[in-house]
């Protein structure tokens, strides 16, 4: 196979460089990509971090998977991209520093765009339209704390089902719905090009965290086993999850947020979620909830703008039953 114009024969694992752009000094803007071509067919399953530069346990799970997977014991292939946004990633910024834009809201991106936009077109182009499943691992970032969660894609058919069954191969209880109209991230396009994907959520804090990084090494191999590109048992699955819609609650000021909710707390319609205060722990505003549901991210930096969501609260739904059909959502 040919990946970043590099061919990768069976059984190799091979270092490539996505070029995205060339630069002033006469350098060229690279992405490393680490490809690990089986020596047996089977399909090709990319693992990408890093498309904010603040979220750490992704890059760690994935460097960690390229390390141990042999590819004379792989079946199809295994493409890992521990840090896609390696201008953010230098910064622990969840921006690209150049131009202050989200890879996460730029995908499909422009051949003709602005760096960001660069970095999604020539890796849609080059990764994501090679590839047969994805997995996008975020989590929390530096102003966030996030319960473990991951997403899957309520579209029907083929897709939406093998996106389910994905997302289930994760020791994770949360799963909330994604839907198909693309937001710009990565996994949008994916699934936009009939491609079952997920993308993970984890604590953040702006901190790393090594037992969510072993969950998301736990999922990656448990996916990689319920795909047959590797032998083993899949393990450490919850024995209940948790369907869910996110709700998420808006700031329209700017201010200090103080809050005692807890990750994980069940809260009513109508609780009041925190209260946003001036320099002078003035009042300006409280968050109420508008649904009962569990507290699945606070803003753990305190400092609110207009337009910052400060919580997000889970809902619980049914999943549909039946794939093939348009409307049911039982
Ligand atoms: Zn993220």
């Amino acid at each position: 196979m040919k990946v970043c114009g590099k061919i990768i024969s069976r059984g190799e694992k091979v270092k490539v460089s996505l070029s995205v752009s060339k630069m002033f000094n006469g350098s060229t803007l690279e992405i490393p990509i680490v490809v690990i071509n089986g020596v047996k067919e089977g399909p090709t399953l990319c693992v990408v971090g890093g498309v904010h530069g603040d979220e750490y346990e992704g890059p760690r799970a994935i460097a960690e998977i390229i390390k141990e997977l042999n590819p004379k014991k792989l079946r199809g292939t295994f493409i890992g991209v521990p840090v896609l946004n390696v201008l953010a990633y230098r910064w622990g910024s969840r921006v690209t520093p150049e131009d202050q834009k989200n890879l996460a809201r730029v995908f499909p991106g422009k051949r003709d765009g602005t760096i960001t936009e660069k970095i999604a077109y020539t890796f849609t182009q080059e990764i994501i339209l090679k590839s047969d499943y994805i997995i996008d691992l975020h989590s929390g970032g530096t102003d966030y704390s996030y319960m473990d969660m991951l997403c899957y894609f309520d579209v029907p058919g083929e897709v939406g089902r093998k996106s389910l069954e994905l997302a289930q191969m994760f020791p994770i209880s949360i799963i909330f719905r994604s839907f198909e109209k693309p937001i710009g991230r990565l996994i949008d396009t994916a699934i936009s090009n009939g491609i079952p994907s997920v993308g993970t959520e984890c604590k953040g804090e702006g901190r790393y965290q090594e037992s969510s990084k072993n969950i998301y090494t736990s999922g990656i191999k448990n996916v990689m086993k319920k795909l047959n590109m590797i032998d083993g048992t899949i393990e450490e699955l919850p024995q209940k999850r948790i369907f869910v819609d996110l709700i998420e609650i808006m700031s329209e000021h700017e201010g200090f947020l103080k809050t005692k909710l807890e990750l994980g707390q069940q809260v009513t319609k109508g609780t009041i979620l925190g209260t946003l205060i001036d320099i002078f722990d003035r009042e300006i505003c409280r968050f109420k909830a508008q649904t009962n549901g569990i507290i699945l991210a606070i803003k753990t930096k305190p400092i609110v703008k207009p337009g910052d969501y400060v919580f997000i609260l889970g809902k619980r739904i049914q999943i549909r039953k039946n794939w093939q059909d348009k409307q049911e959502l039982d």
